[in-house]
C-alpha cells in the first residue's frame, strides 16, 4: 500500500494547513512557531492510503510512494 509524504519544497508551512484536519487516523502532526509552522508530519505506521491528504493540498504538497 502506498503512503503519503510530504513534499517540503511545495509546502508553505501554513499553520492552518488543513491536511493535518481531513486525516481519519490522526497521522499528520504539525509543529507550530511563531508565524509560520513546520513542514507537516505523516506517520507513515498510521496512514491508510486514503489519499484525502493529497486532494485536500492546497499546493499539490503531499504525494504517495
Ligand atoms: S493518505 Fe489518508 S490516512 Fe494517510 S496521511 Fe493522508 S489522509 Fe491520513
Amino acid at each position: 500500500m502506498k503512503k503519503a509524504f510530504i513534499v517540503q519544497k511545495k509546502c508553505d508551512q501554513s499553520p492552518f494547513c488543513p491536511v493535518k484536519r481531513v486525516c481519519p487516523t490522526g497521522a499528520v502532526t504539525q509543529k507550530r512557531k511563531f508565524l509560520k509552522a513546520d513542514y507537516p508530519v505523516i506517520d507513515a505506521a498510521l496512514c491508510i492510503g486514503c489519499k484525502k491528504c493529497v486532494a485536500v493540498c492546497p499546493h499539490g504538497a503531499v504525494a504517495m510512494k
